[in-house]
């Protein structure tokens, strides 16, 4: 698979590293965002957080589209 953003903005044929969680374009590391969210568990008296943050990776239309209702974004 390759790019999908280089692929509109250019025309290049650029392999992708990874997939929208969105859109599930294919992203080259140019254009992927990585947000690290909390994962929350209800375990029965209220909610958990895990000990370690997710991962989710983002083209930059998905990544606008669902920053406002997720304040924690990595650059990591
Ligand atoms: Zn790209
Ligand atoms: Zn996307």
């Amino acid at each position: 698979m390759n790019c999908y953003d280089c692929h509109a903005a250019a025309g290049a044929a650029v392999p992708a590293v990874a997939v929208c969680h969105g859109c599930s374009s294919g992203l080259c590391p140019a254009h992927l965002l990585i947000t690290r969210p909390e994962i929350h568990r209800p375990n029965g008296v209220g909610v958990v957080h895990a000990p370690a943050r997710a991962r989710r990776v983002w083209c930059a239309t998905c990544h606008a589209a669902q920053a406002a209702g997720a304040p924690a974004v990595s650059t990591a």
